[in-house]
């Protein structure tokens, strides 16, 4: 039933986003992959996701740019056919108290995690309606729902992502899209990955602590989340079974939230 559909999926060249390109391409979806990177490295990513059968394209549209933004969904228009399925999922971290917290930093997150979903979603749903069909999945985070502190662009951020995600679900209910919001706890990617070794240092404690103690202290399973449980989810949203969801914020966060 997804064979065929085309994906634009934003900040795919690493971790979850590109777990969601990979799956869906699994199921016949035509993608077009986009973030930033190594070229060679994300040529490879792109090449081994169009080696599953579909076509994979990659924008290198940058979030922070709206006119770059609206080109990336006319190239799935023009080179596709359509978005039909749309995954907001390019996001940034800044830490610090909110005295220190750079300028810069506040305007990169709050464009990159929040505002890109606004013009993504401003430029794919006139194609979904065309279409008669949409999906829009927005990658936003247990800090959708509640906060933690030294994170005020980020946990603002994505308490946005969510309000964006209720909004457009309503003014989109009766048209055959739906629009819901992933909320993951903290996923095992690159990016965790690489904090550990240098956070047991700092803290005098060994690796093994500082994912227990540190990372999931707030996460009740004491287990990361994986990139593959997330797009599990992602896919399932895709399929008409999940007609009836949309405006959802979905918690996969060990328990973090309850
Ligand atoms: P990641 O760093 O592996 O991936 C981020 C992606 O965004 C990369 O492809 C990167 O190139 C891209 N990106 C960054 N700035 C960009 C820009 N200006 N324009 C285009 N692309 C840009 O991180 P991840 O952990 O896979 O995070 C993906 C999403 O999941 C983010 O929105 C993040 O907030 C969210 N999330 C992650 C976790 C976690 O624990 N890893 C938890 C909750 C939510």
């Amino acid at each position: 039933m997804l064979k065929g559909k085309s994906a634009v999926i934003t900040g795919s060249t690493s971790g979850i986003g590109l777990e969601y390109a990979k799956v869906l391409a699994s199921e016949g979806v035509n993608v077009v992959i986009n973030g930033f990177g190594d070229a060679g490295a994300i040529e490879k990513e792109r090449a081994a996701i169009e080696a599953k059968g579909v076509k994979a394209l990659y924008s290198p549209a940058d979030m922070t740019k709206p006119d770059e933004i609206a080109g990336m969904i006319k190239l799935a228009e023009t080179e596709l056919g359509g978005c039909d399925i749309l995954i907001n999922n390019a996001g940034i971290q800044y830490v610090s108290p909110v005295e220190d917290f750079p300028d810069e930093k506040w305007n990169a997150i709050i464009a990159i995690n929040l505002s890109s979903a606004f013009h993504t979603v401003k430029h794919a749903v006139p194609l979904m309606r065309k279409a008669g069909w949409g999906r829009i999945i927005n990658t936003a985070s247990a800090h959708a729902k509640v906060a933690s502190p030294d994170k005020v662009a980020y946990v603002a951020a994505k308490h946005g992502i969510a309000g964006l995600t209720k909004t457009i679900a309503l003014e989109t209910a009766q048209d055959n899209i739906t629009v819901n919001a992933i909320c993951p706890g903290y996923v095992w990617t690159p990016l965790v990955e690489k904090q550990i070794p240098d956070t047991a240092k700092a803290r005098g404690i060994s690796e093994e602590e500082v994912k227990r103690d540190v990372i999931l202290a707030a996460q009740p399973t004491k287990q990361f989340v994986t990139v593959e449980q997330v797009a599990a989810l992602a896919l399932f949203l895709c399929r008409d079974e999940a007609a009836s969801i949309t405006g959802a914020l979905l918690s996969v966060d060990g328990g973090w939230t309850a």
